[in-house]
């Protein structure tokens, strides 16, 4: 299913897209309140058709029939609201479904980039706002919104039943005075935006600080961060005020505008009825009636400006949300097809929307099956070689491929499929711990997994786990060590069975016992695969194929690690400094 024209299509053109897909149970609200609100203002009419009736002398069907036709009036204004009411569960609450799923699904196709320039936690929010948005939209136009609209509209009908002249002078003012308004609250609804911004800015920054809890607690800075969320909050508070003031002054203008309207019609038809031109009972209808239009207007002109206050919250959660994806499949992409995995990058140049060039024609090619080891000082590129293979950006020249096909052309979902990653951050979900296991391969069978954590060095741990495998890993895996949350890390690229596995730092945060029995692990992950890893620690690569030494984005040595080390160069002094300062490590300890 298509998402609607997030950017461009503004809120409304937005919910109407999720209206039409339920567009039944809609009809059905839609019909059910039409027809209660015409029985409404039809049985104000029955009323007055009664006390002419009264007023005459009629005969006993005449008077039944005046008292029937009131009754069934009011039965059917109560009864199609519920009928309304019920087809309301229904379509209202799959909007909600629809949009929240549509906007994760949106949300998900997103780069990199946009998730480095937003805070996640405004990000979820905005996704909870969008929808509550939605529901609280679609309420207040059924109940409080459209109803008093109609019910002003139908009221003036009526009364062009009694006298024209008072029905056109009521079309005119009425009209004046909602443009009037509308005016006014278009005028509002930059405040109104700027009031969710804010909302979702705080939002987004307690989930950050919430999140970074015990960094906050290890410096100290608990007065420091109250200090900048007071400050946040009081810039949220007045852009709420500025808002609450401006629908304030809306509500004022019409309570005085509606006053002086009714009090007119209702001195007209009283000199109308002075001259004999209207009956009594014309009399009570145009009260009954001019109190409607009172009524229904004052409620009318107050849902409206919720209304333009959600409708600002909805569309500043769209525009956030629904920004263009910056990294697509093209039109012609095709699923990756795997023969080997051999990897090529072809005259790649690259630098980040931001910076100075990182790479610049650079030429690198992996044999399948082949496991090579990239290595350099910090900023040398290392990261962003695995960046452009993963296709979090393209390059601005060159060619990235696998197999021989350049990634820009394959779907993004079969590219995702051909690699396992074993970053340095490692994710864990707040689930159990064999549902993160699996997480790269849901269908994996348990063995398969167990399997998977037995290889990684991961059962002796688990086993001792409270729960074992059922145990919940806590939130970002806190209760874990760096050393386990990395072997579980490894464990899940197993599961994964995908041919390429890319590492980053992957053995970082192991001590050198596990790192020892880690090594032998990945050898086995390694098997049969290509594999590219970035290491720090040069001891890490020995049984690797190939090192690539890369500085300022450049190759300045290539080669298996025993040439390199025989070769005296960066490599080999890199990896003498390392030795030296382990031994010296273990002389001192
Ligand atoms: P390495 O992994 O070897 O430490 P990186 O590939 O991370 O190096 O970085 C290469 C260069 O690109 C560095 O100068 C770094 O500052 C810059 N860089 C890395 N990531 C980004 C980014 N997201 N936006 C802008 N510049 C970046």
């Amino acid at each position: 299913m298509g998402l609607p024209r997030y950017a461009s299509g503004g809120a409304a053109g937005f919910l109407l897209h999720y209206v039409l897909r339920r567009g039944v149970s809609h009809s059905i609200v839609a019909a059910s309140v039409l027809a209660a609100v015409m029985c409404a203002v039809g049985s104000q009419y029955a009323v007055k058709h009664l006390v002419d009736t009264l007023s005459g002398h009629p005969s006993s069907v005449e008077l039944w029939g005046a008292v029937g036709a009131l009754l069934g009036l009011v039965a059917g204004d109560n009864l199609l609201w519920r009928l309304a009411g019920w087809a309301s569960t229904y379509a209202f609450v799959a909007v909600g479904g629809d949009i929240r799923l549509d906007l994760f699904r949106h949300l998900s196709g997103h780069g990199t980039r946009y998730f480095v320039e937003q805070l996640p936690g405004a990000l979820a929010g905005r996704i909870t706002a969008a929808s509550t948005a939605a529901w609280t939209i679609e309420n207040a136009l059924t109940w409080t919104t459209v109803p008093p609209g109609l019910a002003v509209v139908f009221s003036i009908c009526v009364l062009g039943t009694i006298n024209w002249q008072l029905t056109l002078g009521l079309f005119v003012i009425v009209a004046l005075i909602g443009g009037i308004i509308a005016k006014l609250a278009a005028g509002g609804r930059h405040l109104h935006q700027a009031f969710a911004g804010y909302a979702a800015s705080v939002s987004g920054d307690l989930t950050d600080v919430v999140s970074n809890i015990s960094l906050v607690r290890a410096f100290g800075a608990f007065r420091r961060e109250q200090a900048r969320l007071k400050g946040k909050i009081a810039a949220e508070m007045e852009a709420q005020r500025a808002s609450l003031r401006s629908l304030e002054r809306l509500r004022l203008f019409h309570a005085l505008t509606v006053f002086a309207v009714t009090s007119g019609v209702l001195a007209w038809s009283v000199h109308l009825w002075r001259i004999g031109e209207i009956s009594t009972g014309d009399v009570v209808l145009t009260t009954t009636l001019g109190f409607t239009v009172l009524h229904a207007s004052r409620d009318l002109a107050m849902a409206l400006v919720d209304l333009v206050q959600q409708f600002a919250k909805l569309s500043e959660a769209v525009q956030v949300l629904g920004l263009p994806h910056e990294m697509h499949d093209q039109p012609d992409a095709k699923p990756l097809v795997l023969t080997g995995a051999a990897i090529e990058f072809r005259n790649v140049s690259f630098s980040y929307p931001s910076g100075q060039p990182v790479l610049k024609d650079f030429n690198l090619k992996v044999l399948p099956g082949q496991k090579i080891g990239l290595v350099g000082r910090s900023g040398a590129g290392k990261s962003t070689i695995l960046a452009l293979l993963q296709r979090l950006y393209d390059p601005s020249e060159g060619a990235v491929l696998i197999d021989g096909q350049d990634i820009r052309h394959v779907t993004l979902e079969s590219l995702g499929q051909s690699m396992a990653m074993v970053q340095q951050e490692i994710s864990l979900f707040h689930r159990s711990l064999l549902e993160n296991l699996r997480y790269g391969r849901p269908d994996a069978s348990d063995e398969d997994v167990l399997r998977a954590a037995e290889a990684a060095r991961c059962t002796e741990f688990i086993n001792r786990l409270p729960e074992g495998h059922d145990t919940i890993v806590g939130d970002r895996g806190m209760k874990l060590s760096g050393g386990q949350r990395q072997r579980l890390a490894i464990a899940r690229a197993f599961v994964r069975d995908a041919p390429i596995v890319l590492l980053d730092e992957a053995t970082s945060a192991l001590d050198t016992e596990s790192e020892q029995s880690i090594q032998e692990a990945l050898a086995r992950l390694f098997k049969g695969r290509t594999v590219i890893a970035i290491a720090h620690r040069l001891s890490t690569l020995d049984s690797f194929d190939r090192i690539v030494v890369l500085d300022r984005g450049r190759i300045v040595e290539d080669g298996s690690p025993a040439q390199l080390l025989r070769r005296k160069g960066v490599y080999s002094r890199m990896y003498s400094m390392q030795i030296n300062a382990a031994v010296e490590r273990a002389v001192a300890g």
